[in-house]
């Protein structure tokens, strides 16, 4: 079977700042219509990656290729993308209209036509009647969607989004989530987004790279990574699992803390890891009749705390047996039924399925 290749490869990139490496051997391929984020803690490299695509920095070692042409080497305005920056970086002194056209006027577009062009853009941004505004009459949410238009004026075959909403304020950074990715699907252009944001990366992406001190820790459907973290790393930063050291003391049997636990997993030969699941997975019991330890993780903690958190509660559960504190999410009527008492301890349990072990 032929199979048509990535639309950008990216092949064993390698780029450091004088003794520091920001891009540590990077290897990637996306896909036509793709929306990417690349996630990650500050500084783990996910903004030079996304410069080093648009020629912005020039990589030491590697290759990337865009629609089959090797543009390793070519300067930014010689490469096929439209970019939008965290600050909106709009000109102050020309209308939205000059902004958004700004990128035509060397194409030798007429100017008819550069004007529908215009317009069709402000309508796909539902902002169709400031054509005549400067950016300092806009809202942050408004010029971030102008950035928006004028990166895809030129029809680019890539869009670069660097942390584009994290400016805006928690409502119109929600909107301006929706507006992007149904403006995404609708032009079905290829766009990666800088993001440190999980949620933005989990209800965005296709896929998503979460990156780590200049490596891919993970590639993989938002439902991937966080099912299935591949990395303590990428457990703890997607989400917020539950990691408790432990002990191998044999296939199925973890010292944690200074108990002795049987775990229905079969553990990898190693001496020590990190037992890890969801808060969300965790249910909890006033007594531990009916549990079957080969089908679960059981086990005891105190009722510490309980948090209100709207569409459910989260509750700070400990252990005596000198093991970090856990979270436990549990839906509000559950909570209600069961009518916990903050101080008690209660029997908890784990489903094997929901289980990881990092060695
Ligand atoms: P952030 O969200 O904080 O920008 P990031 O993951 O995007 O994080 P990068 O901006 O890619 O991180 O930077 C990766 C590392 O490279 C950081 O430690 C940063 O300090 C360093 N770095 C980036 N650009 C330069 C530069 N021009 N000179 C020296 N160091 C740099």
């Amino acid at each position: 079977m032929k199979t048509t290749p990535a639309y950008l490869q990216i092949q064993h990139l390698r780029k450091s700042f004088g003794s520091f490496t920001a891009l540590d051997d990077i290897s990637l391929e996306i896909n036509e219509g793709e929306f990417i984020c690349f996630l990650g803690p500050s500084g783990c490299g996910k903004t030079t990656l996304l410069r080093a695509i648009a020629g912005l920095e020039q990589q030491e070692q590697g290759r990337i290729v865009q629609a089959g042409c090797d543009v390793s080497t070519l300067p930014p305005q010689q490469r096929d993308f439209g970019i939008v920056f965290q600050s909106y970086a709009l000109f102050p002194n020309l209308t939205v209209n000059e902004n958004i056209a700004y990128g035509l006027a060397n194409m030798k577009i007429p100017r008819r036509e550069r004007e529908q062009r215009v317009q069709l853009l402000l309508d796909q941004i539902h902002l169709p009647d400031i054509g005549n505004k400067f950016p300092g009459q806009l809202s942050g949410g408004q010029q971030q969607r102008v950035a928006l238009a004028r990166a895809l004026a030129t029809e680019p075959g890539l869009l670069l989004l660097d942390e584009p909403l994290s400016a805006l304020d928690a409502r119109v950074r929600l909107h301006l989530r929706n507006e992007i990715c149904s403006l995404q699907r609708k032009l079905g252009i290829t766009t990666i987004m800088v993001t440190h944001d999980q949620d933005e990366a989990l209800t965005m992406a296709d896929r998503i790279v979460v990156m780590d001190h200049g490596r891919i820790a993970q590639i993989g459907t938002p439902e991937d990574i966080y099912l299935q973290p591949a990395t303590e790393f990428v457990a703890r930063f997607v989400g917020s699992m539950n990691l408790l050291p432990a002990r191998v003391l044999g296939h199925n049997q973890l010292m944690l803390g200074h108990k002795d636990v049987q775990v229905p997993l079969i553990l990898p030969p190693c001496d020590e890891g990190t037992l890890g699941f969801r808060p969300e997975s965790v249910q909890l019991h006033a007594t531990p009749w009916g549990l079957d330890r080969n089908e679960q993780f059981v086990f005891q903690a105190r009722l510490d705390h309980i948090h209100f958190m709207g569409a459910f509660v989260r509750l700070e559960m400990s252990f005596d047996i000198g093991l970090p504190q856990i979270h436990v999410d549990l839906p509000v009527e559950q909570l209600h039924s069961l009518n916990p008492a903050v101080g008690a301890s209660y029997w908890l349990s784990v489903p094997a399925a929901a289980l990881k072990f990092y060695p």
